[in-house]
């Protein structure tokens, strides 16, 4: 039987005095007890939701997956963190929520986590001769002692987003597979998968991957995965061969980009959190199971009791991040957004029109801007008025289908 619990994490104090906290769910499988011989277990899962303020969708995926997981048999522990960042989640500004950069530094809030390189040479060195077991458990306990000598023993103290990042941080290191669900601004749904990952991006219900290489920039996937990879690279210098993705380094994180920002959709949300658990099951996270109560209505519950959660038959596209392009506008002006999301626009159709009312009747109030390849469109600005050199759109450049 797994345990489900509820707890409220301190993650910083405002001003006032009031606390900041962020709920904390998770189930804990019957091998967490510390007298089970159980060795051969099941990757534990961290999915967390809503770093930047106004991404809200995840906080319903996590929502419809706390439902559904209720009927799965789940065989590992699996921790879920809606509203990830209070601080990012209550940063409104008139009608909008702002909450993508701290407000006073300026920085990315998903850029603030930690990853410290030289810790993995001495490593690898000392633990030269140690089993893949012992490697995981030490170098697991490691990142994760580093996390608490940031935030307990740091006379210099921490900024307020990297306190929060910190202790979403600890508990991501103490699981195998790690998903932060985020949106983009007007978007399609995209997965960011670390290239040594690509077989999953199958399992995911999503239409457009990105595949990363393994740069740390501070991001909540990179600071998962980043570290492993550099252990095993490590090794590979000290003629010790290990798999990334593969037993001690079986680790494997996204960003799931779950479309566009300042929204909800409950119904979509459902079929986002049918495609998550597709990839647990294949993960092994939960198992098909069998004596499942089936209620009429329930579709997804009975396709579960045959086949268990299937990924959905799409065409699925894919990148590498350096063919991953932005789009700058060549002018300011009023933007009227043409191309579609997800659908190949050929070289020489127009992605936006610019309107520009300050050149009617003496110059010319409408600019096209093409380009001169094909591109699948992925997310555009949220706004229709811009800036000369506003992001207008991103878009795969180079793609091919997966
Ligand atoms: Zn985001």
């Amino acid at each position: 039987m797994n345990t489900f619990k509820k707890s409220i994490m301190h993650v910083g104090e405002m001003a006032s005095g009031a606390k900041l906290t962020v709920p904390v769910y998770s189930f804990e499988s019957e091998k967490s007890d510390t007298h089970s011989d159980i060795t051969d277990t099941a990757p534990n899962v961290y999915i967390q939701a809503n770093m930047h303020g106004a991404e809200v969708q995840g906080n319903a995926v996590i929502f419809q997956l706390l439902e559904l997981l209720k009927h799965c048999k789940i065989q590992s522990d699996i921790t879920l963190v809606p509203y990830a960042n209070p601080v990012a989640c209550n940063h409104k500004n008139g009608e909008y929520t702002l909450g993508r950069f701290d407000p006073i530094t300026g920085v990315n809030w998903n850029r603030m986590y930690h990853f410290d390189e030289s810790i993995i040479a001495p490593f690898a060195q000392q633990n030269i001769d140690a089993s893949e077991d012992e490697i995981r458990v030490a170098f697991e306990k490691l990142l994760i002692d580093q996390i608490e000598q940031k935030l307990d023993h740091n006379i210099w103290g921490l900024t307020t987003g990297q306190r929060i990042a910190y202790q979403l941080q600890r508990m991501a290191h103490q699981a195998d597979i790690v998903l932060d669900l985020h949106t983009g601004p007007i978007s399609s749904k995209h997965l960011y998968c670390p290239e040594y990952a690509k077989a999953s991006a199958n399992y995911f219900d999503i239409p457009h991957t990105l595949f990363i290489p393994n740069d740390f920039d501070g991001a909540m996937d990179e600071a998962t995965f980043c570290p492993w990879w550099c252990l095993q690279e490590a090794y590979k210098q000290l003629d010790r061969n290990f798999v990334m993705g593969e037993g001690a380094f079986a680790k494997e994180s996204f960003t799931v980009e779950l479309g566009s920002q300042e929204q909800i959709d409950l119904d979509v949300a459902h079929q986002d959190a049918l495609g998550i658990l597709s990839y647990l099951q294949y993960k092994g996270v939960i198992a098909i199971s069998n004596d499942l109560e089936i209620t009429s209505e329930d579709v997804p519950l009975q396709k579960a009791k045959s086949l268990g959660y299937q990924p959905q038959e799409m065409t699925r596209f894919a990148c590498y991040l350096k063919d991953y392009k932005a789009l700058y506008s060549p002018m300011g002006g009023m933007v009227d957004y043409l191309a579609e999301f997800g659908k190949p626009l050929p070289a020489g159709s127009p992605l936006v029109r610019i309107l520009r009312m300050d050149n009617y009747g003496d110059g010319n109030p409408l600019h096209n801007v093409i380009l001169d390849k094909e591109v699948l469109p992925i997310l555009h600005f949220a706004s229709a008025s811009v800036n000369q050199g506003t992001e207008l759109y991103k878009v795969f450049t180079n793609y091919f289908e997966i």
